[in-house]
Formats: structure tokens, sequence, C-alpha cells
């Protein structure tokens, strides 16, 4: 290899180091934030300020100019407590080779023990629920409401848990609302299975319904009779949050490129279960940190923002309380980019543009058709969910890029999102993405 040779392959290689450097950091901190010591990012037990801490520190490493925190406050229901669930089934479980339960110490013999997070969850409104109850069985082919508040009233299911499938449940709301307020009906609480694996939410954990509402796989409570419960809830009110937000100065002042990404999730279920949430959003969060080191290094031409959003999976919270309180007037937004779940491997890149962001997209689809970063770019309708939605409502131009249904997106909110099943594919060609795209929108 000649001198002019080698020169041009240390730069190549030089290059090659820069991206590896990019993903290596951006890993460091995905698993970081995925680990036990923050606790899957919730609120009972702090591991969301915590990992807002983590990024402040982060953030300064990165070499930004000015990291603030933003406190708020929010109402959120937690279960960080005792978490069990048994059922028995009748007839009672035979295994092979035994006899009936009774040889094995009676009834008791055959209750079956739960998994919190694997065979059950609990609805993020629920309060918490102590006790021995029989299960209603709805039956949802010859459904007939009448005939299942008459059910009710029969004292062998006094006190009872009723058990319906959710999407059934949800197509005839009127009548299971119903089912949750004191007063209305003798049930104890409800059951709705769903399709395994088990999935949590929080999204509407901000108030407390009157009766227990447990998620079970279909599996899990298929021929249950009887169910014991013993599951803490804890409702925190006005709990203290914050977003953190960094500062990259540009040459102009007058305008800025905003990047958002919302590091809470989902807590705890229990006292040994957390939500790691790698992919969601441990990944954006990462993504938007390596950014600004790159934009520490390189400059800008606009001031440059880095959002990161507490209270997201908790109904967008901490971006709610950022558009009605902005560090930035919000006109002043040339594009914001809300980067929620790219630890995935999906080929096409889903996005959601607002309508003011519409004068950018094809920028987005010539750089992305250049380079080839993505086979394509799937636009979806506007939702509510994620952060750029409040933005998106108060015509900031923005874009959402989300790598949904590739290898991780089976794992959305379940205990299997966590660092061992993260998925880092996306990571560079959306870093890719939104840097070409920053460089040329005017
Ligand atoms: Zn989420």
């Amino acid at each position: 290899m000649g001198m002019k040779g080698l020169f041009i392959g240390l730069l190549a290689f030089v290059g090659l180091q820069a991206g590896a450097q990019d993903l290596a950091h951006y890993k460091r901190i995905v698993k970081e934030l995925s680990s036990a010591k923050y606790q899957g990012r919730g609120y009972a037990k702090g591991g969301a300020n915590k990992a807002g801490r983590f990024l402040e520190k982060e953030y300064r490493k990165a070499g930004v100019d000015e990291v603030t925190l933003q406190p708020f406050t929010l109402d959120i229901q937690t279960f960080a407590g005792e978490m069990k669930m048994e059922t028995l089934s009748n007839p009672p479980l035979k295994e092979e080779g035994q006899e009936a339960s009774h040889l094995r110490g009676g009834l008791e013999g055959s209750w079956k023990k739960l998994q919190p997070g694997i065979d059950f969850s609990m609805r993020e409104y629920s309060p918490g629920v102590k006790g021995e109850f029989p299960v209603y069985h709805v039956d949802t082919l010859h459904f007939d409401a009448d005939r299942m508040f008459a059910d009710l009233q029969k004292p062998e299911y006094a006190n009872c848990l009723v058990a319906c499938e959710f999407w059934f449940t949800y197509k005839h709301r009127d009548v299971f609302s119903r089912l949750q307020k004191e007063g209305e009906c003798p049930n104890a609480g409800l059951i709705y299975t769903w399709e395994s694996p088990i999935k949590f939410f929080k999204a509407y954990g901000h108030r407390v319904v009157d009766k227990p509402i447990v998620w079970v796989t279909p599996e899990a409570i298929e021929g249950v009779e009887r169910v014991r419960l013993n599951v803490d809830a804890k409702f925190l009110k006005d709990y203290g949050c914050f977003n953190v937000i960094a500062k990259i100065e540009g040459q102009q002042h007058d305008s800025c490129f905003v990047f958002t990404a919302h590091y809470d999730h989902l807590g705890n279920l229990g006292r040994k279960v957390f939500y790691a949430g790698a992919n969601d959003n441990a990944s954006g969060t990462a993504a938007i940190v390596t950014l600004a080191a790159y934009y520490a290094k390189h400059r800008p031409k606009y001031d440059m923002y880095f959002l990161s959003f507490s209270g997201e999976d908790a109904n967008l919270r901490g971006s709610t309380y950022f558009v009605e309180h902005p560090t930035v007037p919000l006109s002043q937004i040339k594009y914001l980019c809300n980067i929620d779940m790219i630890g995935d491997n999906n080929p096409v890149q889903y996005c959601e543009v607002s309508d003011e962001g519409m004068r950018g997209f094809p920028l987005f689809e010539r750089i992305n058709a250049e380079k080839q970063y993505f086979q394509s770019l799937n636009r979806g309708n506007l939702a509510a969910n994620s952060d750029h939605y409040v933005f998106a409502v108060r015509h900031v131009p923005c874009i959402f890029l989300e790598n949904e249904k590739g290898d991780a997106f089976q794992y959305y909110h379940t205990i299997f999102d966590d660092w061992e099943h993260a998925v880092t594919a996306s990571y560079e060609p959306v870093f890719r993405l939104v840097r070409d795209f920053v460089e040329q929108y005017e």
C-alpha cells in the first residue's frame, strides 16, 4: 500500500471508529438504564428520578453547554409490594402417575402459583386486593347482560371475580364498567384476559377505580374456579419527577432543533419484578445522548435542545408539562425529532409527522432513498402514542421515529423488554438519518 492509499485507509479507519464509538456509547447507556439499579424507571422505588440524575451526568460528560432539570408532579398508582396470585381448578389438576388430588393433601394440593409479569399483571388503575374469591366466567358465545347480572346475585358467586376476554369487555364497556363500581353489583372485581405474553400499562394510573382488575393470560385462568390474591398498591399523590433539558449553542439563536425521548418506564410489578424497558425507551434516551455528544464536537448552525422526558408511559405527563411551561418558545422550533423505541430491526422505519412537519418530510425521504438507511419510511397517522403528539397539536414541525414490528416488538411492555433481548440494528440508521436531515434542512 502506497502512502496515499495508507492515508485514505487511515481516514476510513478513523471514520469507522467514530461510528463504532457512537454505537458503544449507545449500548452502554441502554444497558445501564435497563439494569436493576433503576427498577424499570418507575416511581414507587424512585427509579425514574435516579435515571434522570444519571442522564444529567451523561449530558455533562457528553460536553453540552447547559443542563437543567424541569420539575413537575404527577399522581400515579404503583404496585411495588406483595404481588401474589394462586388459582384452583376444578376438577383438581391431575398429574401423570398421580391419583386424585385428595391424596396429595386435598384441594390445597392443587392451588397453582402464577408468575407476576408472565401469567398475570395488574390493570394500572386497580386498587390492591387481598383474599380468596370464586371466579365467574362470562359466557361470551351466548352473552346476555341481564342473565350475567342475575347470575352474579346468586350466593355461589357472592364476592366473585368476573373473568372475561378483554376486547369483549371493551366492546361491551357500558356493561362491564358497572362491574368496576361499588354498589352496582356484588362482584369483588374483574379478571381480564389478554394474549400472552402478558403486558403491563401505566397510562391511566392517575386514578384508582373501586374494584380490583387483574390481567391474566387465557391459559392461566381457563377452567379456574377459585383465586387467591395478595396485591399491595400505593397511590402516589403529587409525586415529584423532572425532565432533563440539555442545550448546545449553535451559531444562531433565533431558532433551534430539538431532540426528544422519554426516559421513564413502567417500574415494578411487585417487589421482585421490574420492567427494564430496554427498547421502551432506553433506546431513544441513549440515542439522543449520543446525538448531544456528536453535536458537542461538531458545533451546529442553530441551537440544539435535547429533552429527556419523564412521565411518558404515565400518559405523556413530562412532555405535557414542558409544552405548558416551555423553556424555549415553541414557535422557535425549526424541527423536532421524537425518538421512542428504536431498539429493533425492522428494515422499514415507522414514523409520524405533524402537519407543519410535512414540509420537511420529502427531505427525510430523499436522504433515506439516497443513503438507503432503511428500505423505506412508512408514515402512519398522527396519534397520542408518544411525546411528539403534544408538540404536533401545538403546531410544532415534528417527526416521530419508532422502529416497530421487528424482533423486539413482541416484548413491548413485557418483562422481556430487557438488555438480554435488546436489538441495536436501527440505532445507526436513525442517528444518520436525523443528523443528515438537520444538516440539510433550512
Ligand atoms: Zn411505553
